[in-house]
């Protein structure tokens, strides 16, 4: 047991998946020629007027909720002044003292609750590109809207950091607020790490890493911080209260400045925009709106399909991937046989993470269906399903044409009677092989079988038929 235990709080910024800007009507695409998702509000030339966009509020209520905040019924947004070139007013639209939502918590697997103090809507600032000794600005990101989410200092490790911004992601992308891609910037922390005498209640003195936008960083730059602050306690100094970069050539953090306090931004009610009102009817609309709990989701395919835990995880990662399911597989006996093909020959299809997330395919949940109510009514087998999908899936036509009336017909016992005949007759070998104990060789048999009915036999009986059959011959 170590001398110090880890305290750490996160302040996540996450960019809403509005189409336009939080105070004006400007594209938040990502990317784009620099400067050309830009007009005179949010470049903030003198005279203009920002209108706050409706959606962003309804996404930082979304949310709220999935997070289990509270939402507030009046709230306001504040100016945060300082001085940076990616901020053409010189201050910052956010919220301070009166934000939309808090008091919400999300829960980890080792049963700790790392409780959630607030989440605030705010505008993003401009990005600064460093390039041959020059740097530029560049306001397309200017304005685009934020929720800054941000816990009590719960965190006591950093993997429970790591599982919970991968949960957060997880909440934020499955209700459809935001893509969370910290490669581009649309998820990024500001890390806030002490250490405290084991057993301590206080807390002990912070410093602050800002600006970290990949999970592995974020849980190195924890330990390292954490390493480093107990050693200064060790050799008996002292933790400076700062604001700290990590650096990512060797896994270490550096002091950067000073830490600023709330009294530096000069933080004061935005006089340009009116108070933010939400009814509790409101917030039940969109309570409703929102799609089914995941968790509860999960448990009603486990429990009701008889999915894994493992499938029905894979299957909740993507939203669109879980809605397509619940569409195929509604009202089938076997709906495992649906998490199969999409887990299995759809997923193949599909290389990269965001090509799942796209989750574009040639076959609708409805077609899916129909060719899974054919295995319900056991007019076809699963190994028929699997080629009949393939030829769906290259030609987006419905499996009714590629089933034909005999496929549909199944085998009747005469002919499964009269085909393992021929498969025994057919292959000496095999026989001689099962005869003389190789119990295995029997499933060459059944392969005869199958080719010869395109697969539309049932396996199973026909192994029992061929074993009764040699055993007969022997
Ligand atoms: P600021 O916005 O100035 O960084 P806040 O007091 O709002 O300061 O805290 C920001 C984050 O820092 C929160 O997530 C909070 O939990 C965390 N935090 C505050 N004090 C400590 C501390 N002593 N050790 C670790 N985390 C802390
Ligand atoms: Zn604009
Ligand atoms: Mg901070």
């Amino acid at each position: 047991m170590s001398r110090y235990e880890l305290v750490a709080g996160l302040e996540t910024h996450v960019e809403l998946a509005t189409k336009t800007k939080i105070f004006c009507g400007c594209s938040t695409e990502f990317g784009g020629e620099p400067n050309t998702h830009c007009c005179p509000v949010c470049i903030g030339l003198p005279g203009t007027l920002p209108v706050l966009n409706r959606k962003v509020v309804e996404y930082a209520v979304r949310a709220g909720l999935v997070t289990h905040c509270e939402i507030a019924g009046v709230s306001k947004m504040d100016r945060k002044n300082y001085v940076y070139p990616d901020l053409p007013k010189a201050y910052q639209i956010s919220q301070y003292d009166m934000p939309l939502c808090k008091n919400g918590y999300i829960d980890l697997s080792n049963g700790r609750r790392i409780r959630i103090l607030r989440i605030h809507i705010e505008e993003d600032a401009g990005k600064l590109v460093h390039s041959r000794g020059n740097t530029y600005v560049d306001y397309n990101r200017g304005g685009v809207p934020l929720i800054e989410i941000v816990t009590e200092p719960d965190f006591r490790s950093p993997e429970e950091a790591r599982e919970y911004l991968e949960r957060l992601q997880f909440l934020m992308r499955y209700i459809g607020v935001s893509d969370c891609r910290m490669e581009e910037g649309s998820m990024r922390c500001d890390v806030n790490i002490s250490v405290r005498p084991a057993g301590s209640e206080a807390l002990g003195t912070r410093a602050e890493i800002k600006n970290m936008n990949s999970l592995s960083f974020i849980t190195k730059a924890i330990a390292y911080e954490y390493d480093r602050q107990c050693d200064l306690l060790d050799s008996g100094e002292e933790v400076v209260q700062e604001t700290r970069r990590y650096i990512e050539s060797d896994g270490t953090t550096e002091g950067m400045r000073g830490k600023e306090d709330a009294q530096d931004y000069r933080y004061f009610p935005e006089p340009d925009l009116v108070t933010i009102r939400i009814s509790k009817e409101d917030v039940e609309k969109i309570r409703a709106s929102l799609p089914e709990d995941p968790d509860a989701r999960a448990k009603r395919w486990q429990e009701s399909f008889g999915i894994s835990e493992a499938d029905s995880a894979q299957l909740l990662r993507y939203r669109r991937v879980a809605d397509y399911f619940d569409e195929a597989a509604k009202g089938l006996k076997n709906a495992k046989a649906a998490a199969s093909c999409i887990l299995g020959q759809m997923f193949r299809r599909m290389e990269t993470e965001a090509d799942k997330e796209k989750f574009e395919t040639r076959v609708s949940a409805e077609n899916l269906h129909a060719l899974l109510q054919l295995l319900d009514e056991g007019k076809v087998r699963m190994n028929l399903v699997k080629s009949t999908l393939e030829k769906m899936l290259d030609s987006g036509k419905p499996a009714s044409d590629f089933l034909s009336a005999q496929d549909l017909e199944g085998v009747s016992p005469e002919e499964l009677d009269r085909l393992c005949t021929q498969a025994v007759e057919q292959n000496p070998k095999a026989v001689a092989d099962y005869l003389a104990g190789k119990e295995k060789a029997v499933k060459s048999l059944v392969g005869f079988v199958m080719k010869s009915t395109r697969g539309r036999a049932d396996a199973q009986k026909a192994e029992a038929l061929l074993i009764d059959k040699i055993k007969a011959q022997a």
